[in-house]
């Protein structure tokens, strides 16, 4: 017989294991995700666990966590998961819609951590069913953000945001009420070239690029980090999260990453979080919310750290920031532009044939030439917002020999 214990209002006993679906669960959200749940066994039951590609992590993860499905983006691995999975009672799905099913199953928590544009239907099918929708997943903010949060308001969804600085905001903002915000500040680490001069950064090596000095992420955010377009997609995110203006949002240089995100209210008081750099901290936030786990990142001692330093971006070595501000006061899809762009050129930097500062020259030639391809009209529908982000793929690729040649 159980025993009877209380309960919070909204959650009936038999609630008290939180059904978990995680979209990209073999990415580096994905991993520290699992090592929360499986630190926190009988709290939580995973219903489904999704990758884009690889298939055999995805079936050894699914049977370690236990979960019902499991689903690859890529259709031709259907059989290799379907195998790998034999006998383990998981049912196997590919391509994008199994994704979308796997977003649909009847989980009341969903994080939702692809990577890129792919995570767009899926979050918002999470969205659209009214589940808790733990947000990892940029894309679907910077390129369809207005759209998925309004219908995630209509469908009584929660948006809870992963995103270190949005997490830190959203814990920050519980302070006070929301009418009496004046303004959020978002931290940057200011990543591996925070220091260097224009010319040293203009010779930065994929390597150097790479060496991020203090989050460990996924080479995309990586990267993202050094030019500081992850700050701009991140005031992107913010303005859709947090219904705020632009002008309401500031970017500060914080080198020790231990001050997440900072609000500032109408009477002058600050509220920040803080903590050490480490994903599980905004995670095991959004997995427990309202409530608390015990988190198993390193305890932040501040006598250790001794300093905190503050400093504008500089606008003139990491342009890209400045890009991401006009994309979204350009507003329409500007901003789904500027993010596919980026995709590219980053990735054309990942494979060596772009340097370093050709990404942000090859974002802001795309974005220049998007407006008269009718690329920058607002994204009426989801299906718009990936017809906006494939053509501007093609737009960039068109331009990238151009600015590769003038950037290398
Ligand atoms: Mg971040």
């Amino acid at each position: 017989m159980k025993a009877k214990t209380a309960v919070k209002p909204g959650f009936r006993a038999a609630d008290s294991e939180r059904s978990v679906t995680l979209l990209g669960a073999t990415g580096s959200i994905g991993a520290s995700t699992v090592d929360l749940i499986k630190r926190e066994r009988g709290r939580y039951r995973v219903e489904a666990v999704s990758a884009n590609t690889n298939a055999a992590a995805l079936a050894a993860l699914a049977r370690e966590v236990g979960a019902r499905f499991a689903a690859v983006g890529d259709e031709r691995l259907y059989g290799e998961l379907k195998s790998a999975l034999s006998g383990s009672g998981i049912d196997a799905a590919a391509g994008e819609g199994a994704l979308v099913e796997a977003a649909q199953r009847p989980a009341q928590w969903v994080i939702g951590a692809i990577t890129g544009a792919a995570g767009l239907r899926p979050s918002l099918a999470a969205a659209e069913r009214g589940a808790i929708v733990a947000l990892a997943n940029k894309e679907t903010l910077v390129c369809a953000g207005s759209l998925f949060m309004r219908r995630a308001a209509e469908a009584g969804a929660t948006v809870l945001p992963v995103d270190s600085e949005h997490n830190a905001l959203f814990q920050a903002m519980s302070a006070g009420r929301r009418e009496d915000v004046r303004r959020v500040i978002l931290t940057a680490s200011g990543g591996p070239f925070r220091t260097w001069t224009k010319a040293q950064i203009r010779a930065a090596t994929l390597e150097q690029a790479l060496k991020h000095p203090n989050w460990s992420m996924g080479p995309k955010v990586t990267i993202d980090s050094a030019t500081l377009m992850n700050k701009g997609l991140e005031v992107i995110e913010a303005y859709h999260l947090f219904a705020l203006k632009p002008d309401e949002i500031d970017v500060v240089v914080h080198a020790q990453s231990v001050i997440h995100g900072l609000v500032e209210f109408r009477d002058g008081s600050f509220i920040a979080q803080l903590g050490s750099p480490d994903m599980r901290i905004p995670i095991a936030h959004c997995l427990a919310w309202p409530e608390r786990i015990d988190g198993p990142a390193p305890r932040l001692d501040l006598a250790q750290v001794a300093t905190l330093s503050f400093e504008h971006p500089d606008l003139e070595r990491f342009p890209a920031l400045g890009l991401a501000r006009r994309a979204l006061e350009a507003g329409g899809g500007a901003p789904t532009v500027l993010n596919a762009a980026n995709e590219v050129a980053v990735g054309e930097f990942l494979a060596k044939r772009l340097g370093f500062v050709g990404i942000s020259s090859l974002v802001e030639a795309t974005l220049a030439a998007a407006v008269g391809r009718g690329l920058t009209r607002e994204p009426t529908s989801v299906d718009d917002a990936l017809a906006i982000d494939h053509d501007s793929r093609l737009l960039t690729r068109e331009l990238l020999p151009e600015i590769a040649a003038k950037a290398s």
